[in-house]
């Protein structure tokens, strides 16, 4: 254990199926909302042709050195900044072996009962030259789960890694509304089936000669993970994406628990409900078409010209005039003083209440 002035850094170690696994973990506590965290991991551990080898070289540059160094520089960047919510930054073992590491962190954090409200996992993330000899270096793909119909809370914070990177020059991301590629996994899992909202970034055409291959050539082509084979620029983009996520996200206030909506029955205009946040100076109201991957437009409406009123938890409406409910998906996010935004909580769908009643 290294423990430094605000800042702690532990072994958070376990031994699933006698293995031993050590994950290197270093958090910042919030200031002022220190119960909601933030994960940003990348694993350490990496393989070569034959997972169970632990003796010829593994050198793992792209996977996942590349995610683990994306995590250390973030973490280089936001730790003399002080934020609302709790950063933590883990280095996870045995992703490899199954995903042992993150699934450790990830069943302790949900014993312990800790809100976490986003986990981005930097996995493969550092090369932009696909086996096609084509160059893609503009975006980042971000892969995000979803339990039940087209929308989850990873969706959510999908898109706001997507308005993150509008702050993040000449960059972009790539929603693909699926956990994961075909056959493959993440330590985003195992936080999604913690409950978290999760996802996975992850570089836009992966080179299959250098993952999970021993380092070796083969007909006058080189096999292995290298750092030779790396783009480092295109690494950093995919860093500076995270901390604009990560900073904005544990800067702004927390998301609203509960967003309601009504309308359609009475008139073409939407009547949002939400509840007040702690901290927030105004209050996003956001929608899309059921069919668009992301947010299409947004209201924005000042925390002090809203009328809060209720019960235990108060809460306001407004109404977008001319917005059909039926066809479109509506949710609210809340705003800091400096402008940062927290990820979206969406009403609920009408499919989705129509299945809990099953
Ligand atoms: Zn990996």
């Amino acid at each position: 254990m290294i423990e430094g002035p605000r800042f702690l850094v532990i072994a958070n170690s376990g031994m699933p199926n006698e293995v031993a696994v050590v994950n290197v973990i270093a958090t910042l506590p919030g200031a002022t909302d220190p119960e909601r965290v933030y994960v940003l991991g990348g694993h350490y551990d990496s393989r070569n042709s034959n997972g169970a080898d632990g003796d010829a070289d593994a050198p793992g540059a792209n996977d996942d050195g590349s995610g683990t160094a994306a995590v250390l520089e973030v973490c280089r960047l936001l730790c003399d900044r002080e934020f609302a919510a709790t950063l933590v930054f883990a280095c996870y073992d045995g992703e490899e072996q199954g995903l042992l590491g993150s699934q450790i962190h990830a069943e302790a954090l949900q014993a312990a009962e800790v809100q976490v409200d986003g986990m981005v996992t930097n996995d493969i993330v550092g090369n932009s030259l696909g086996m096609d000899g084509v160059r893609r270096d503009g975006y980042v793909r971000v892969f995000s789960y979803a339990p039940v119909g087209n929308d989850s809370l990873g969706r959510s914070l999908a898109r706001a890694a997507s308005w993150a990177a509008r702050r993040v020059d000449g960059f972009d991301v790539k929603l693909v509304f699926r956990g994961d590629r075909y056959g493959r996994g993440g330590d985003h899992r195992s936080f999604f089936d913690a409950g978290f909202p999760s996802v996975r970034f992850s570089e836009p055409r992966e080179d299959y000669s250098r993952q999970h291959q021993d380092v070796t050539e083969r007909d006058g082509r080189p096999y292995g993970d290298l750092p030779e084979f790396m783009d480092f620029d295109y690494l950093a983009r995919v860093a500076s994406l995270d901390a604009e996520l990560f900073a904005e996200l544990a800067t702004a206030p927390r998301p609203p628990a509960r967003v309601r909506v009504g309308g359609a029955q009475q008139a073409y205009d939407t009547e949002v409900s939400f509840d007040q946040i702690e901290g927030a100076v105004a209050y996003e109201v956001v929608w899309r078409d059921t069919t668009s991957p992301d947010w299409e437009a947004a209201r924005r409406f000042a925390a002090d010209e809203l009328r809060f009123g209720g019960g235990r938890v108060t809460t306001a409406s407004v109404t977008l005039q001319g917005v059909c409910i039926d066809d479109v998906v509506v949710g609210v996010r809340t705003v800091a003083a400096d402008g940062s935004r927290s990820r979206v909580t969406a009403a609920p769908e009408p499919d989705a209440m129509l299945y809990r009643r099953r």
